[in-house]
């Protein structure tokens, strides 16, 4: 169902009125990698959205690597989440861990991202296919292409066919960045699949300074948008403050990635 053998337009995902793919302008999503306090998230939010951010994200429920570090604010985040959609008008992505809280996302959450720690989590996708609600799936820590594809179609094989893939950067031998940033991922993808893809520079180098170049090449390459890290305060933020932009920074990146966009 994701190859554009069968299907040769692209497709355009419709995101609570905002559109991804095709030719539509690129989106841009911000927001804080965590939902921490209600009061700080409102804040975040009041820079992303006039920096002209199309959509805002939060993680709730977190996949730590450390069962010790901050799980998420869990439902009352998604509540917060909510509250921010109604204040500033921009559809909410956050990411869906178990099947368990399917219906809260179905009913709450806008796009539902499935996170890189389970790509391959094969009853998650199977659930998501019993939806309609669009889903976010990011690529895997050390996934191939093909298997990747796989996993969109295990969502688009149970009817849900509003699947935007997400490359959040890979697991190789280079230590200096958090993962690397696979590009080529997004004329392959295009290839392949009549999918949107946008592009995740926050988790893919793990460092702010790096956030900007990689966006800007991402849509040099073609990308749709982007998912972007922001934080009012970085060095607090409760969980990757060293790869969250000032909304300020963000703003700015947004301005540059619309004039590359113009181009290609
Ligand atoms: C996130 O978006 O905050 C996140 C945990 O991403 P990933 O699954 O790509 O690590
Ligand atoms: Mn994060």
């Amino acid at each position: 169902k994701a190859n554009r053998m069968f299907h040769p337009a692209d497709s355009v995902i419709d995101v609570s009125g905002v559109k991804v793919g095709g030719n539509e302008d690129i989106v841009v999503i911000g927001g804080p990698c965590s939902v921490e306090t209600r009061e700080s998230l409102f804040q975040i939010a009041e820079g992303v959205a006039a920096a002209g951010a199309k959509m805002f994200r939060g993680g709730a429920y977190k996949p730590r690597t450390s069962p010790y570090a901050f799980q998420g604010q869990g439902t009352l985040g998604v509540q917060w989440l909510t509250e921010v959609r109604e204040a500033y008008h921009m559809p909410i992505v956050s990411e869906l861990m178990s099947i368990d809280k399917l219906q809260e996302f179905d009913e709450n959450v806008d796009l539902i991202q499935v996170g890189a720690r389970n790509m391959q989590n094969f009853d998650l996708l199977k659930a998501l296919g019993t939806i309609r609600k669009p889903v976010l799936l990011k690529r895997g820590l050390s996934n191939t292409i093909e298997e990747w594809i796989m996993a969109a179609e295990y969502i688009m094989a149970g009817g849900n066919e509003n699947v935007i893939l997400c490359e959040r950067g890979i697991r190789t031998f280079e230590k200096y960045t958090r993962n690397t940033l696979d590009l080529s991922v997004i004329p392959i993808i295009k290839q392949k699949t009549h999918l949107p893809i946008i592009i995740d520079p926050s988790h893919a180098t793990g460092d702010w300074r790096l956030v900007e170049s990689m966006s800007l090449a991402a849509i040099a390459a073609g990308a749709d948008g982007l998912i972007i890290e922001v934080h009012n305060n970085p060095e607090c933020a409760w969980s990757d403050g060293a790869q969250s932009l000032k909304p300020d920074k963000f703003k700015t990146l947004i301005e540059k990635g619309r004039a590359i966009a113009k181009v290609v």
